[in-house]
């Protein structure tokens, strides 16, 4: 089975139906794309998978076992990171206590600060990062941020990471350097769920592309074989002619 499956997701905000019998599977080391426009679900169907929401409907299932998530900490225990759209670091906290936060390696009954210097250099390292490990997380670029909030992910073995929009607020620069990390991070054998309205990057760095549209999946198609007038027709049901004449 795939390293992860959702099938026949819904999720309903009162009487607004928010996702619609969505399926989605992406196995370790995959890329795979959610597009939709803004509403279309991408988020919601994310925060069902981290343990945000509960759904109404549907299983989810890791290596082909179904699990319940009441909680995000019980989807963080199962293997799932995510990097929401908005960042949930610390401010005033260091990098270092920003990721191992709860889990600070101890000696004597306090915080054995040498030890947990290492400890974050050693999880840093793995993301291709040198960030100073005693820097204060709101005195780093949101590009920093991201980077530190998947090294967190990744210290807490995540083996599904979820970037939701992660290069709406970056520039080129960060965003290729981003894009980097995450191809490093498919061939260590991470599966990626990766939420973008961006099309270019998508199809430059996706395996499949899952399409939503008002809460329903329209198309899942393997990145390879599929265009940007395909995908943009799917996403907003109207022809792309309509947009561009
Ligand atoms: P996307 O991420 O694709 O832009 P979202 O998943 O954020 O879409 O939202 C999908 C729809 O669900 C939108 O219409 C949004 O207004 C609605 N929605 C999202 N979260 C909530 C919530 N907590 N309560 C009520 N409605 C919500
Ligand atoms: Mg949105
Ligand atoms: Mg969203």
């Amino acid at each position: 089975p795939p390293l992860l499956e959702m099938r026949g997701i819904g999720k309903a905000f009162g009487p607004v139906v928010v996702l619609d019998d969505v399926a989605l599977s992406c196995g370790a080391g995959e890329i795979h794309a959610i597009c939709g426009e803004n509403g279309a679900g991408k988020s919601t169907l994310m925060k069902v998978l981290s343990g945000v929401y509960t759904p109404e409907r549907g299983e989810i299932l890791i290596d082909g076992e179904a699990v319940r998530f009441a909680h995000p900490a019980e989807a963080r225990e199962a293997g799932i990171g995510i990097i929401h759209q908005e960042l949930s670091l610390l401010p005033y906290r260091s990098v270092a206590e920003n990721i191992f936060v709860g889990r600070e390696p101890s000696r004597g009954g306090v915080i054995d600060r040498a030890a947990l210097r290492v400890r974050t250099l050693d999880v840093l390292a793995r993301v291709g990062s040198s960030i100073d490990p005693d820097v204060e997380c709101g005195r780093l670029s949101i590009a920093e941020q991201q980077v530190v909030e998947i090294a967190k992910a990744l210290s807490l073995n995540a083996r599904i990471l979820v970037l939701d929009e992660p290069t709406a607020p970056l520039d080129s620069v960060e965003s290729a350097k981003l894009f980097k990390l995450i191809d490093e991070l498919r061939r260590k054998g991470v599966a990626l769920l990766y939420i973008s309205h961006r099309m270019a990057e998508v199809f430059d760095i996706a395996d499949r592309i899952t399409v939503l549209k008002d809460g329903r999946r329209m198309a899942v198609l393997p990145a390879a074989e599929a265009d940007v007038d395909t995908v943009v027709r799917l996403m907003v049901g109207r022809d792309v002619s309509d947009f561009y004449p």
